[in-house]
């Protein structure tokens, strides 16, 4: 007979977690407290992003979410857009990090490093005025995340059965048995993919790990006139210092040191700036990086200003209205861990913390984790 499986969290990695386990023939439950999902998964940029990871095993878990995401997306079609990425220099030391990350990664990756002439034919909204040349990057992908996570829900139910309680908050885990108040259902294998609310289930677990929560602000500014497309996502140097991929060129820390001294707010604020177009033309963009166990709830104004700010410094967009602010909050492992994978007691799993990578990573490590077990 057929095993089955519950799991708790119907974001990006409670997905990925159902996907990986009906695949292999479990009967999957998925609980989800609220009518959908609201939490990082739909909050975020979208951005399946392969050039924010190291090079080697990280690398290859993105490409491996990646070829997931484009199976899923063909399959239930699922809007996407395989638009590739952009970082952009405009002082020397910036070209240099981009010059040693392409002589680093050719052999592995799609990159090049593009002159302004060649940068500007693939996006027209690049400010080219000191400019100095581009890392082009082939393997980045969009989604539209807020409708993406309820449509990979749909996909998982259409095609393997997974069956969804939404509006259901499990309060208690007594392996085989979760409870949502005194309603209790059963199951083999339960797998706990809560996100930021990872403290409820076993407080007393998540009081010894070495996990915090980060608050990221973005903002989402109206679609562009008649179909104006951007192309490429688009980063300033500031992703540099962000993402780990970049930890391979030798000169990083001097461009550090430099913003360091010229961006110290930006730093302190954890800034750095990208921007992703979705199908309707509306840009995405961000982020901002606060840490700790507790957030206020209240966006700050001055935060936003520094990303626009920024934005200006390398983007030329026909239009610049502001439609939305929100931000998101993520978990985010503190002793440099990619991911939390806990067996909690027998039968039971945590799988959390995958920080600013959720949408990168989750379907991957899912996928591996489930087969390595099966
Ligand atoms: C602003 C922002 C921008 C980001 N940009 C990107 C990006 O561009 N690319 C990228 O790769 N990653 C990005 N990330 C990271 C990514 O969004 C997260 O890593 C990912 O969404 C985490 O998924 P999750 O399933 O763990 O969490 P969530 O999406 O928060 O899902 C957890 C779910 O569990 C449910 N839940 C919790 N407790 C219970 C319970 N007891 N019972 C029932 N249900 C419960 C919650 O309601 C929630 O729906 C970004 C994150 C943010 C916040």
């Amino acid at each position: 007979m057929n095993k089955n499986a519950i799991v708790i969290g119907a974001g990006i990695v409670g997905l990925a977690t159902s996907r990986a386990l009906a695949m292999r023939g479990y009967k999957v439950t998925v609980f989800e407290r609220n009518e959908r999902a609201v939490g990082a998964s739909i909050r975020n940029f979208g951005m399946i992003w392969p050039i924010g990871q190291a090079t080697g095993p990280m690398y290859e878990r993105a490409m491996l979410s990646r070829s997931i995401w484009k199976t899923i997306c063909t399959e239930a079609k699922i809007w996407h857009d395989e638009v590739g990425s952009f970082h952009l220099a405009y002082h020397d030391d910036e070209l240099q990090v981009i010059e040693e990350y392409v002589a680093a990664n050719k052999q592995y990756r799609d990159c090049a490093l593009l002159t302004p002439a060649e940068a500007l034919a693939k996006s027209p909204a690049i400010k080219t005025e000191g400019l100095k040349g581009a890392l082009w990057s082939g393997e980045e992908m969009i989604i539209e995340s807020r409708e993406a996570v309820g449509q990979v829900a749909q996909y998982l139910a259409d095609k393997f059965g997974v069956e969804f309680h939404w509006n259901t908050a499990i309060s208690r885990i007594e392996h085989p048995k979760v409870y949502s108040g005194k309603t209790t259902w059963e199951a083999d294998e339960i797998y706990i993919c809560s996100g930021a609310d990872f403290e409820t289930l076993y407080p007393e677990l998540f009081a010894e790990t070495k996990i915090t929560k980060c608050k990221l602000q973005m903002m989402r500014l109206v679609s562009q006139p008649d179909g104006w497309r951007i192309g490429p996502s688009l980063c300033g140097g500031l992703s540099m210092i962000h993402y780990p991929g970049f930890q391979v060129a030798p000169s990083l820390p001097a461009l550090r040191k430099r913003y360091e001294e010229e961006y110290a707010t930006h730093l302190k604020w954890g800034i750095h700036v990208m921007a992703s177009q979705n199908g309707n033309g509306e840009l995405t963009i961000g982020d901002s990086h606060e840490y700790g166990l507790v957030h206020d709830p209240f966006d700050k104004a001055f935060i936003n200003d520094l990303i626009t700010g920024y934005l200006h410094t390398f983007a030329n967009f026909k239009d610049w209205k502001l439609l939305q602010s929100w931000h998101g909050i993520l978990p985010r492992m503190t002793n440099g861990a990619t991911e939390l994978i806990v067996d909690i007691e027998p039968g039971v799993t945590i799988i959390n913390g995958l920080g600013g990578n959720g949408m990168t990573l989750s379907l991957g490590l899912c996928e591996q984790t489930i087969a390595a077990r099966s």
